[in-house]
């Protein structure tokens, strides 16, 4: 069941992976260790904390007709369905979000978020 965003949190959530023009060029791309290409690193857990494929969101991505041997180019998987969605909700749906997006990627909750004091 998701959780309910407040305005606030929905505010935070900034994707890194995208662009204002929604292109996802901010952060790389991935490629997993199994052949798989995710929108960012952040994405794979190959230590399982974070139950992939329990994520209703992350999952499509491990979709055999999306494995990399199964393609001609990476371009061919970001433009499927499955990437289509998922960015398009990133930024029409962001409460639809995979909860490590919106962990990674709000400014309150990104532990990986740089911080300079000056
Ligand atoms: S964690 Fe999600 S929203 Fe953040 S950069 Fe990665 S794919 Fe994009």
């Amino acid at each position: 069941m998701k959780k309910t965003l407040t305005d606030q949190e929905l505010q935070n959530f900034r994707p890194k992976c995208l662009r204002p023009d929604g292109a996802n060029v901010g952060r790389s791309i991935a490629v997993t260790a199994t052949g798989f290409v995710l929108p960012c690193c952040w994405l794979d857990r190959p230590d399982g904390s974070e139950n992939l494929l329990e994520d209703e969101k992350i999952k499509p991505f491990f979709d055999k007709e999306l494995h990399i041997n199964n393609n001609k180019t990476i371009e061919d998987i970001v433009n499927s369905d499955t990437w289509q969605n998922f960015m398009g909700d990133l930024i029409n749906r962001p409460e639809m979000s995979s909860p490590i997006c919106l962990k990674m990627c709000s400014s309150e909750g990104n532990i990986h978020r740089r911080q300079e004091k000056w």
